[in-house]
């Protein structure tokens, strides 16, 4: 488990050990204190800090070293999940009885995540594990179903995938052809899935099929499928521009008998179920897109300040300086939006028009930024061998999945052409 030693304490102030080298892709760290922050103050409890601290000890000794291999191989090895599990750093939220820390404090998640993006290894998927699919089990799966499955994906021996897009089928998911007919004792599944993380490694994948398309087009069941269950076939794992260590795969489904303990809450409400997770899911990404985004403005920070160009540092010019000050200030006012999307989901209060506001939000400022940061590194940013140049092709995704920016545009327009709408100087 992961310790309170991890964490020092100097004039009554705690100091996370190790700030990362930005030039390398891995490796040396120098203390952060308090005093270099120039931004709004932020709001972590003192065990959160001492838990970043521990999971950034953890990121460089277990995960950075890696990165490298896993994003050559195309898959992170399956005992990233494990080592992680041994020190209490997968799903923090389940009760104790199933091996977490029954804390469900989303600031716990936004740390890892954050951590994840400092070291360059936002394709190590340990928040989709814990955070994205993992918290379906909660929501909706029976106490037989938790005592079941949670033990083993708190210790990482059981990974995690969530399957809704098909070939034919993503923004639009009730267009969703894979059904699932119920047989009397057991679930008849068949189907395929596309473009599904950790699709390769998942021991157990949460499937989603439509249930009485004949007479309810509308019903759809969420089927927990097990690695070895007769019928459930692995396709490619899929080429990508980015998040390359990120196994993304097609997953086929044919006659695959699903038991009825294997069902998810009730059969026809899927849709419903996969409609509640999706704030989360949106914020988790915004989290994420920022992380990244501050980390490409850090990147690039330093570079400019070194790169000498007509006798004076890149950071001299007052194109830099305005370009540099408009990320700034777009990256600082998004963070204290997403701050406060934190607190609010926190409360349970987070609606899902404003974490369609955070994802569209943060994936376009994430884009503007290692876009403009490739421009200023020159050629530089476009070799592989500098951060920026990965962070702009693992980037482009942002903007796609968890729900299009079209589609956050969309849920977001709804909200403010109905009744619901309130006027700003009305709101409490
Ligand atoms: C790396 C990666 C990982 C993924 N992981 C998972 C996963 O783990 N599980 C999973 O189920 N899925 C996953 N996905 C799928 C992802 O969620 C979908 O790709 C995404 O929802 C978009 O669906 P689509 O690809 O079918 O595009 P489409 O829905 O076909 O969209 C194509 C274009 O049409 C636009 N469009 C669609 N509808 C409208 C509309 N009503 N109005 C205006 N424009 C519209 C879109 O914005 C987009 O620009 C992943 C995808 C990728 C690339």
């Amino acid at each position: 488990m992961w310790q309170e030693s991890d964490a020092c304490r100097r004039n009554n102030r705690v100091v996370i050990k190790g700030g990362c080298d930005n030039n390398k892709l891995s490796g040396a760290c120098s203390p952060v204190t308090d005093e270099r922050l120039t931004m709004l103050p932020r709001n972590f409890t003192e065990e959160q800090q001492m838990f970043r601290a521990a999971y950034r000890k953890f990121l460089e000794k277990e995960i950075a070293p890696n990165v490298e291999r896993w994003r050559e191989q195309g898959i992170v090895d399956r005992e990233a999940y494990t080592k992680a599990g041994e020190q209490g750093f997968l799903m923090i939220w389940p009760d104790e009885q199933y091996g977490g820390m029954g804390d469900h404090d989303f600031r716990f998640e936004q740390i890892i995540i954050e951590e994840t993006a400092n070291v360059y290894a936002g394709d190590w998927t340990n928040t989709l594990h814990s955070r994205l699919v993992g918290p379906y089990l909660d929501r909706f799966g029976s106490d037989e179903q938790k005592a079941r499955f949670l033990p083993k994906c708190v210790s990482g021996e059981c990974i995690l995938a969530v399957a809704m897009t098909e070939p034919d089928a993503g923004s639009d998911l009730a267009g969703m052809r894979a059904t699932a007919k119920d047989m009397g004792d057991h679930w008849l599944l068949n189907g395929a899935k596309t473009y599904i993380s950790n699709g390769i490694n998942a021991d157990l994948v949460v499937v989603a099929a439509k249930t009485d398309p004949e007479n309810n087009p509308h019903a759809m069941g969420l089927f927990l499928v097990e690695r070895g269950m007769e019928g459930f076939e692995r396709g490619r794992n899929l080429k990508k521009m980015g998040m390359k260590a990120q196994d993304t795969a097609e997953l086929f489904f044919n006659d695959v008998q699903v038991p009825k303990e294997n069902v998810l809450g009730d059969p026809t409400l899927g849709f419903v179920y996969l409609m509640q997770g999706l704030a989360e899911e949106r914020l988790i990404g915004a989290v994420g897109f920022l992380a990244a985004a501050q980390k490409a403005f850090e990147v690039t920070r330093d570079f400019v300040m070194e790169r000498k160009v007509f006798g004076k540092p890149l950071s001299a010019m007052q194109n830099t300086q305005f370009q540099m000050a408009d990320l700034r200030t777009e990256i600082d006012v998004a963070q204290a939006y997403v701050d406060q999307c934190v607190a609010v989901h926190n409360e349970g209060k987070l609606t899902a028009e404003d974490a369609a506001k955070a994802k569209l939000y943060t994936s376009e400022v994430l884009c503007r930024m290692v876009d403009e940061g490739v421009q200023l590194h020159g050629g530089a940013g476009y070799m592989d061998e500098y951060p920026i140049s990965r962070m702009y092709t693992d980037a482009r995704i942002t903007r796609i999945f968890a729900g299009t920016s079209e589609v956050m545009k969309l849920i977001i327009a709804r909200d403010l052409f109905s009744d619901k709408f309130a006027p700003y100087i009305d709101r409490t």
